[in-house]
């Protein structure tokens, strides 16, 4: 089965302006542009979006919103309503860890956020991961089995979501310790046989990403496992030559 690589550059909230973030989206075009066989996405912050987006417009680089409320219009201060993304972006990472740990984001509200996604034509990126505690105590396999089957459980079906799973440890983001390949491709083949008893077909087209501490050096050793077909990357996506790095690793592997 050949799945599209994704890798994914979530730059949360950076830079601090306008034409920064012009400069970053235009630094990573040049980079995805040699490197075609695979889907290049960056996520911006929400001030940015359509700065960067009209940038991009003829590039081989798709934008991605970092997260999105579930409703349409309402009384949400301070939210981005799918409706408001139309244009603007075709990814939205939902559930990074980030989001749960400091906005209070539940499995039930990412499952809902997922469902909107797909009915607004919005790619879902879903970012599942256990915390250092909960690895420490094995449970790594029950935390991703229960927040991935939150995360797809208001869909009516998997085939043609354009979903996208992302497996980011918590432990890992941002940390510089990486989760070790075998044990990240452990992971990441335990949610394809999750995906496999909803639809076996749809679950072989998922892409389903590494995050957490990739960089140049890594990259291609985890791309090279069987069950990860792409990344989502933090720091080094704020960094042109280390991106531009991984996603050379991706487009061969
Ligand atoms: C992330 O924030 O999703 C992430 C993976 O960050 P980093 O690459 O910096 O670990």
């Amino acid at each position: 089965m050949t799945r599209t690589p994704v890798v994914a550059g979530n730059w949360k909230m950076n830079p601090p302006t306008r034409e920064e973030a012009i400069a970053l989206a235009h630094a990573v075009a040049a980079a995805a542009d040699e490197v075609q066989s695979m889907t290049t996405v960056i996520c911006p912050p929400t001030a940015w979006l359509d700065a960067v987006s009209r940038s991009l417009a003829g590039r081989h680089v798709a934008v991605g919103a970092q997260t999105m409320h579930y409703e349409d219009r309402g009384a949400f201060t301070g939210e981005t309503s799918p409706l408001m993304l139309a244009g603007l972006a075709t990814f939205v990472i939902l559930g990074h860890s980030e989001r749960r740990q400091y906005e209070g984001e539940t499995d039930e509200a990412v499952g809902r956020k997922v469902a909107s996604a797909v009915a607004h034509r919005l790619r879902p990126i879903a970012a599942i991961g256990e915390r250092a505690e909960e690895r420490r105590a094995g449970a790594t396999a029950s935390v991703i089995d229960r927040q991935l089957r939150a995360a797809i459980g208001h869909l009516d079906r998997l085939a043609g979501s354009g979903l996208v799973i992302a497996y980011e440890p918590v432990w890992a983001i941002g940390t510089g310790d990486a989760a070790s390949a075998e044990d990240a491709q452990d992971v990441c083949a335990q949610i394809r046989g999750i995906l496999r008893e909803t639809d076996a077909k749809a679950a072989d087209e998922i892409p389903i990403q590494y995050g957490g501490s990739v960089t140049a050096e890594n990259a291609a050793e985890l791309f090279a496992q069987p069950d990860i077909d792409g990344a989502l990357v933090g720091g080094a996506s704020l960094k042109p030559d280390d991106f531009s790095a991984i996603l050379r690793a991706a487009a061969g592997a």
